[in-house]
C-alpha cells in the first residue's frame, strides 16, 4: 500500500492550521508544504476560499468565536460547498 511521503501535507492538517495560516502565523517551512499542497488539492483550495469569505463575512478565523448565527453561516456555505 501506498504511503504519503513524511512532508506531505495531509488535508486533514491543513484544514487544523489554515487558521494560522491565513494569519501568517504559520512558520515558512510549513507554509511552503501547505502552498504545495494547495497547488495539488483542488479541495483544499476550496476550502481556503471558503475560510477567507467566512472570515469576511463574519470577521473573526476560530469557529470558536463565531455567534450561533455565523455558525450557522458557515455551515451552510459548507453544505453548498459538498453539493457542487
Ligand atoms: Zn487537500
Amino acid at each position: 500500500m501506498a504511503k504519503a511521503p513524511a512532508d506531505e501535507l495531509a488535508c486533514q492538517e491543513l484544514v487544523e492550521i489554515v487558521s494560522d495560516y491565513l494569519e501568517a502565523a504559520l512558520p515558512d517551512a510549513d507554509r511552503e508544504r501547505f502552498d504545495a499542497h494547495l497547488e495539488v488539492c483542488e479541495g483544499c483550495r476550496r476550502y481556503l476560499d471558503q475560510m477567507r469569505t467566512t472570515i469576511h463575512v463574519a470577521g473573526t478565523l476560530t469557529e470558536d468565536d463565531l455567534d450561533p448565527g455565523a455558525k450557522d453561516q458557515l455551515l451552510q456555505l459548507f453544505r453548498e460547498w459538498n453539493r457542487t
